[in-house]
């Protein structure tokens, strides 16, 4: 494996291992989840000058006024969304970075993507591409719309807080299947887990979040 890849310093192994050991104590405990936050390289998702702080649990900026999600949130909406019955298909909204994507392309067989920003998608496209992730496909698109072609998903993901949840999202959920959503303004937003039986959808409300907002329109 070459230096980039593996890390050095700041992002070596041993210092993605105390980050493991942190995200642990704060109770994540899916240890499949665990296992693939400790081996991917978190620092190929932020700009260089940046990586040296990759592996401490925090959002950091990745540009047009986004942010890479805390590790403790992804680590915790991932366990969430794989609660369950196999989740074999599985949507986010909110690419990013592409780091949550990455996670979850390890962990399920197929992720779909949809990105509002093109200039971020195309980066994130990059990452998978020199990271070998062969299972995702991305879309750049208003999350709004879902990705109806390849729905329904078992699992649906979003990274960014609208103040209502968008009703196709909740369309394009297989039955049985689960959204993990943060929903709320940019004071007061809060976790959300919708699981989906037949057409009803019954809805738990989880942790106190903080994430970027769900915005209309692409650019
Ligand atoms: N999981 C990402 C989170 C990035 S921040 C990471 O860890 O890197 C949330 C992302 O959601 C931003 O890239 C933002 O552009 C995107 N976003 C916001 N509103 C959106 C919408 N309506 N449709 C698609 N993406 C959206």
């Amino acid at each position: 494996m070459s230096d980039a890849f593996q890390g050095i310093g700041m992002t070596s192994q041993r210092t993605r291992d105390r980050l493991i050991g942190r995200l642990k104590e704060q109770g994540i405990h899916n240890t499949d989840v665990l296992a693939v936050m400790k081996s991917l390289p978190r620092h190929l998702f932020v700009e260089e000058a940046l990586a040296s702080r990759a592996y401490e649990d925090t959002a950091l900026p990745i540009g047009h006024g986004q942010t890479i999600s805390q590790p403790f949130i992804v680590a915790r909406m991932t366990e969430i969304l794989l609660e369950g019955s196999p989740k074999k298909k599985v949507l986010e909204v909110g690419t990013g970075s592409g780091y949550q994507t990455a996670v979850l392309s390890r962990l399920v067989d197929r992720v779909f993507s949809v990105e509002r920003i093109s200039l971020l998608q195309n980066q994130a496209r990059e990452r998978f591409y020199n990271l070998k992730l062969n299972n995702i496909r991305l879309k750049h698109s208003d999350g709004n719309w879902g990705w109806e072609e390849n729905a329904p998903y078992d699992s649906i993901i979003v990274t960014c807080a609208p103040e209502h949840v968008p009703e196709n999202l909740l369309k394009q959920l297989a039955p049985g299947g689960r959204l993990v959503i943060p929903v709320g303004g940019s004071v007061g937003q809060s976790l959300r887990v919708i699981d989906r039986n037949g057409n009803s959808f019954e809805e738990t409300i989880l942790d106190d979040v903080s994430f970027v907002p769900f915005l209309n329109g692409q650019i």
